[in-house]
């Protein structure tokens, strides 16, 4: 996917978006220019995610080298074998820098486990994996980024008997409306990626309109979840607006005026 063409020309430029979770370093090309191309359509702010040791580290220099880019380490439940105790140790110094917001994405992926078990790590591996990056987050204070798929009953049983981070947040929120009402009144805040914007995800706009402010972001997950019209192409933050756009739709509100709830939204979530 990150091998695909860029499209073109970005979105209509709309004021003060975010980008609560993309992952800059395996979109391809230059960061410098991937975000150079997100501020001419708008972003003001980005939090660019890896998802194993090494690509926590290029997440974490993006950060400590731009002033708009913040960063979120963790070990992606797929492959929450590499949780070794080097990887523990790395990830708790990562966790003391102020330019790591977030401890993920973490989570649940039960999916590979169905299709391809050589993919990813055993369901016990994968819940030890989250309840550490759950603690680690409570002992910083950082908000918790979690990655769920196809796993929504494990994940919301572990994380209502672990302890409670200052936030969490279920990125890319994929899931039935009925784990939306459940979430959102345990105060967890959803962010919603181009998936959203895909016509039969009918229920994910729905989960989109019931969560109050406060409790929604918007997100790329770039490269992956190429929004409506791009589907097939390369995503990236500078496409950001089109999500936007159907999610401010699906909540009866303008662009900028959603722009500008969320963005108060990820100043909370990760602490700025
Ligand atoms: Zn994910
Ligand atoms: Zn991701």
């Amino acid at each position: 996917m990150a091998k695909k063409r860029p499209v073109p020309v970005p979105a209509d430029p709309i004021a003060g978006l975010v980008d609560a979770h993309t992952h800059l370093a395996s979109t391809g090309g230059d960061v410098d220019e991937l975000v150079a191309r997100a501020v001419d359509a708008g972003v003001e702010r980005i939090c660019t995610v890896g998802d194993g040791l090494d690509e926590a580290e290029l997440a974490l220099r993006a950060a400590q080298d731009n002033d708009r880019v913040y960063a979120a380490c963790a070990i992606h439940p797929t492959r929450a074998a590499e949780l070794d105790d080097a990887a523990r140790e790395r990830l708790g110094e990562m966790a003391r820098d102020p330019r790591c917001v977030a401890i993920g994405e973490t989570g649940i992926d039960t999916y590979w486990i169905t299709h391809d078990p050589e993919r990813t790590a055993p369901l016990e591996v994968q819940e030890e994996a989250l309840r550490w990056h759950i603690d680690l987050a409570v002992e910083h204070g950082k908000a918790l980024m979690i990655h769920n798929r196809e796993g929504d009953a494990d994940l919301m049983r572990i994380l209502a008997d672990a302890p409670r981070p200052r936030e969490v947040m279920l990125h890319c929120f994929s899931s039935p409306v009925d784990v939306a009402r459940e979430a959102i009144g345990r105060g967890y805040v959803l962010s919603f990626a181009g998936n959203v914007t895909f016509k039969r995800n009918v229920g994910l706009r729905e989960a989109a309109a019931l969560a109050p402010a406060g409790q929604l972001l918007i997100e790329t997950d770039a490269p992956y979840m190429t929004p409506e019209p791009f589907r097939g192409a390369r995503n990236e933050p500078a496409l950001i607006g089109h999500t936007a756009r159907v999610v401010a739709e699906a909540r009866g509100m303008g662009v900028e005026e959603l722009a500008a709830e969320v963005g108060e939204t990820f100043g909370r979530v990760f602490g700025l």
